[in-house]
């Protein structure tokens, strides 16, 4: 059974892989989708972000990385995909997944979402303390992969030079 992952995923970091990872052991195909939203400022590009998750999901041989823009339910469909993935970290992710997947449901009654617990380990990453650790110069080692921490200290750099993002 084929899967989506969607998300913002700017950047990804070791909390999405984990998930992307524990994902690709259950469903025969995983696509991660990465979801282009303009209400949302993003701070990578999606070509960026696509590349950074390409990198990271390298090493797994049924997972591809895409992006949309528009419904997710309609994305699912016309790629296939009967379920979407969520990670769930605190109760906090639990009030807008169930809001989403209520709402998805409605949409679309033929896709189910599934949720996974986040690790231990990864439970308090997210993008943007990742965003903001870059920011502040904190190594990001254990955090990303090192392609996502060489791109955000570039990236950072040319912002405060005042190139812009
Ligand atoms: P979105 O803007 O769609 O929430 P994110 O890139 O922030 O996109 O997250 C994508 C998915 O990954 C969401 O389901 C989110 O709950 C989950 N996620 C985010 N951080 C973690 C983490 N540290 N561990 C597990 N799942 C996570």
């Amino acid at each position: 059974m084929k899967a989506v992952y969607p998300g913002s995923f700017d950047p990804v970091h070791n909390g999405h892989i984990d998930i992307i990872e524990r994902a690709a052991k259950i469903f025969d195909e995983v696509i991660v989708a990465v979801a282009l939203n303009r209400e949302k400022k993003a701070l990578l590009t999606c070509e960026e972000r696509v590349g950074l998750l390409k990198e990271a999901c390298r090493h797994l041989a049924n997972v591809t990385v895409d992006y949309f823009e528009g419904l997710l339910v309609d994305y699912a469909q016309r790629v296939g995909a009967p379920v979407v993935v969520r990670g769930l970290r605190a109760i906090s992710d639990f009030e807008y997944e169930l809001q989403m997947a209520l709402t998805n449901k409605r949409l679309n009654e033929k896709i189910e979402m599934m949720f996974i617990m986040a690790s231990g380990e990864h439970s308090f990453i997210g993008s943007s303390i990742i965003k903001e650790l870059a920011g502040l110069k904190a190594p990001l080692n254990g955090l990303v992969p090192p392609a996502v921490e060489k791109l955000l200290k570039t990236k950072l750099q040319r912002k405060r030079a005042g190139g812009g993002a």
